[in-house]
């Protein structure tokens, strides 16, 4: 080993793998923009002259380097595999893995993490042009992940590769978002149609005065009880804010009295019922509370 001219910045040992000496030789990669680097090239020796190359973790045959090469019988031949490994080229990958993590599952299968960079699956490790330090298919990944990095600062939708598995479930997924979203709409545009039924009725009930109403009670025979919460809900139609509501003195007697008869029979739940569900428009408890209140202070 110590025979061996090594390149500037190559290394070397002897490791023991799988119960034989292997003879190790490797360099390290430029430092990357967050100061790390990785093993780019690796060359070894079995105890049998086997020659195994590794170059961005992946095995290459010395063949790719050296065309001429057969096999290493003398030691010269191992200096001039090992020369022209440490003048060729390897690809330095697209990006950082860990600085890149939120754009993974947009390239799928289209890219692979090795040595810590995103690398495309066809990447050529080798480069042969002499100004590139990234294979073709990297660079077209650098360009489709800066665009991709682009279009989620902008917060626009990316495409999102899934396995074949992971498809079916997310078009099952997409079907069913597509049917609550129609769903949805057509609920929403039936609430307005139904809102502007609502606000008509509202018109033409306010637009109904006092006179028409008795009118059409005296005509129809109608008990005052029932002309009075008939009145009370026409008023309450004119009314935009129920807090404005002012209700006459008949009415506000006939909640008092239902309220107190609804807390007699144990039931005080039922006043409270229609209440919040404003089936009719009701005191709340408190203003009944304050009327009974002002007539006790009137009639003191
Ligand atoms: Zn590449």
């Amino acid at each position: 080993m110590s025979s061996v001219k090594l390149p500037s910045n190559w290394f070397s040992n002897i490791e023991i793998f799988k119960n034989e000496y292997m003879i190790c030789f490797h360099t390290l990669s430029n430092l990357r923009a967050d100061l790390t680097r990785y093993i780019e090239k690796q060359l070894f020796i079995s105890n049998d002259s086997n020659i195994i190359l590794l170059l961005n973790g992946k095995q290459i045959s010395p063949l790719e380097i050296d065309d001429t090469f057969k096999e290493i019988d003398t030691l010269n031949n191992f200096q001039i595999l090992l020369d022209k490994v440490n003048i060729t080229k390897c690809c330095q990958g697209a990006v950082i893995a860990n600085q890149n993590a939120n754009i993974r599952a947009s390239f799928g299968a289209q890219y692979v993490k090795s040595s810590g960079q995103w690398r495309h699956s066809n990447c050529l490790t080798i480069i042969k042009e002499s100004d590139n330090i990234v294979c073709s298919w990297c660079k077209r990944l650098t360009f489709s992940i800066q665009r991709k990095c682009t279009k989620l600062k902008k917060e626009e939708n990316t495409r999102v590769y899934f396995s074949p598995n992971k498809k079916k479930i997310v078009q099952t997924l997409q079907k069913a978002k597509a049917i609550i979203k129609k769903r949805h709409f057509r609920a929403s545009r039936k609430i307005i149609q139904l809102e502007n039924q609502l606000n008509k009725v509202k018109n033409e009930m306010s637009a109904f005065g006092d006179k028409e109403l008795n009118a059409i009670f005296e005509r129809l025979n109608i008990s005052n009880e029932q002309s009075e919460l008939i009145k009370e809900i026409f008023a309450a139609a004119k009314v935009k804010n129920p807090k404005n509501r002012r209700y006459s003195e008949n009415w506000m007697m006939l909640c008092a009295i239902s309220n107190k008869v609804s807390g007699e029979f144990k039931s005080p739940c039922s006043y409270k019922f229609l209440l919040e569900q404003k089936i009719l428009p009701l005191p709340c408890v408190n203003t009944l509370r304050n009327h009974l209140l002002a007539i006790k202070v009137r009639c003191v």
